[in-house]
């Protein structure tokens, strides 16, 4: 297995862990974002998130649970954005699912992936009626 979070999962590559149990890793990003920057990834590979099982997705948030207080405590953070990409159209670097956990402080120097505008009433209603209808098949 080529996968470096499979290796970092498996022992084979170090890695800062700070959390794990018997489905989840939490260890620090070497090229953080912000100070605390962690990533929480299942122990079984999966892709991304259309590939993970939902025990394991629920296992992931549980851990992200277990550490937010922990994380914004010790960096002093003031709040906390989870980030998670799927696909390399979405700026997905890694093919192993991983959920950023990011310490947040007012004023610092991340900043929103998405820029907010106005939508077409109809068009939101159109495109939810679709999306309701393919989760009913
Ligand atoms: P993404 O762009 O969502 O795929 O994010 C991948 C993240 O993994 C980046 O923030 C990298 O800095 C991080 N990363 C890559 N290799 C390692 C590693 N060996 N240990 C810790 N973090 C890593
Ligand atoms: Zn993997």
């Amino acid at each position: 297995m080529e996968c470096i979070f499979c290796k970092i999962a498996s022992g084979e590559i170090p890695a800062h862990k700070i959390y794990e149990n018997d489905r989840v890793l939490v260890f620090l990003d070497i090229q953080p974002g912000c100070q605390g920057h962690s990533l929480v990834i299942p122990k079984a590979h999966a892709r991304d998130l259309l590939a993970l099982a939902e025990a394991d997705l629920a296992a992931v948030m549980a851990a992200a649970r277990r550490v937010a207080p922990a994380l914004v405590a010790v960096t002093g953070a003031e709040g906390l954005n989870l980030h998670q990409s799927n696909g390399e159209a979405a700026g997905q670097v890694v093919p192993h699912f991983h959920l950023h956990l990011l310490p947040r402080r007012r004023g610092d120097e991340l900043r929103s992936p998405w820029q907010s505008k106005a939508a077409d009433s109809k068009a939101l209603s159109a495109l939810a009626a679709e999306l309701a209808a393919a989760l009913k098949t």
